[in-house]
């Protein structure tokens, strides 16, 4: 039997284990190899989630994330697999994978009419590669697509090693057109003196803050106050984990540009977002 991970409380929990590779660094090693198999055999998919805009409640965007229909555990969530992927050469393949669908299916939308952004979650090891911008370019053209429909998503924690590198790999992307966000802003140390010195184009608020919304009273001039330092720097602000048609009025009394979570829909298989927010929307 295969040895499996489950999202528990915020780290992976082994759930199937076979007893007498009582070994860590085995099921790692056994996951990977699953993965890359699982890469080759068309097992992984993507899910999209709507991003509306706050003003008039259009969507503008999907953000894809990546799941793995896997033959015995059924569909599996990012954190039961992702950790192990990024700590491994392997999420290099994998992240060109999610690149190339996602343009795909971007561009499959683009030709049916729709007008929306594609954002793409990169992990660290990617940006790490020299050639991600490469591989990104080439991909946006190989599927007839403009770079400026394409954000990808980075996180603080992953420029925190090498970040001159980071920001120059960075640098190089949106100077071929390509959207960059700063993914859950606000759980590390990032200020905005920092982040004014990084090639980003907009911020995604992390969710804990609009959780704090209805229950702190300091959440919402906290938000107010990002959001309105961040369009003065120019950017974009996207709002993540609104859950509640509260948490969403608050907002509004903010600059923020628009909005992603789950009172507006979790994320969905591509045929049932184009017929929840694109065909129903717009044609
Ligand atoms: P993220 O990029 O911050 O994506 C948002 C996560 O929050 C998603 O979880 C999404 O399903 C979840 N979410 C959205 N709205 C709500 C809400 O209202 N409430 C709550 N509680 N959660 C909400 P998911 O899909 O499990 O992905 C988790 C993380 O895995 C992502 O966080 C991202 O860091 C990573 N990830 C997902 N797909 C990819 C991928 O293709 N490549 C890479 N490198 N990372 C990915
Ligand atoms: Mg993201
Ligand atoms: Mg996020
Ligand atoms: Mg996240």
């Amino acid at each position: 039997t295969a040895m499996y991970l489950s999202k528990s409380k915020g780290r992976h929990a082994i759930t199937v284990f076979n007893g007498d590779v009582n070994n860590w660094n085995l099921r790692r090693h056994r996951l990977r190899q699953d993965m890359l198999h699982a890469l080759h055999n068309g097992e992984f998919l993507l899910h999209y989630q709507p991003q509306v805009s706050l003003m008039d409640n259009c969507v503008v965007g999907a953000e894809a994330l990546i799941r793995w229909q896997h033959p015995e555990y059924g569909l599996l969530s990012p954190s039961a697999f992702l950790e192990i992927a990024e700590e491994s050469p392997l999420i290099v393949e994998m992240g060109a994978w999610v690149f190339n669908e996602a343009c795909r299916q971007l561009r499959h939308w683009q030709e049916l009419g729709h007008s929306l952004q594609m954002s793409v979650n990169v992990s660290a090891r990617q940006l790490a590669s020299r050639d991600l911008p490469g591989m990104m370019e080439q991909a946006i053209k190989g599927h007839g697509l403009s770079a400026h429909f394409v954000k990808l998503e980075v996180t603080e924690s992953m420029l925190a090693q090498d970040f001159d590198a980071a920001a120059q790999v960075l640098a190089a992307l949106k100077q071929k057109g390509f959207r960059i966000a700063l993914d859950d802003f606000g759980t590390g140390y990032s200020n905005l003196a920092y982040i004014s010195r990084l090639p980003v184009t907009a911020i995604k608020i992390d969710r804990s803050f609009v959780t704090g919304l209805t229950v702190d009273k300091t959440a919402l001039p906290l938000i107010t106050g990002i959001v309105a330092l961040a369009k003065s720097l120019d950017l974009t602000v996207v709002c993540e984990g609104i859950e509640t048609p509260e948490q969403r009025k608050l907002l509004e009394s903010t600059q923020c540009d628009s909005i992603q979570g789950y009172l507006i829909s979790r994320p969905l298989p591509a045929e049932d977002f184009y017929s929840g927010f694109l065909k129903t929307r717009f044609m």
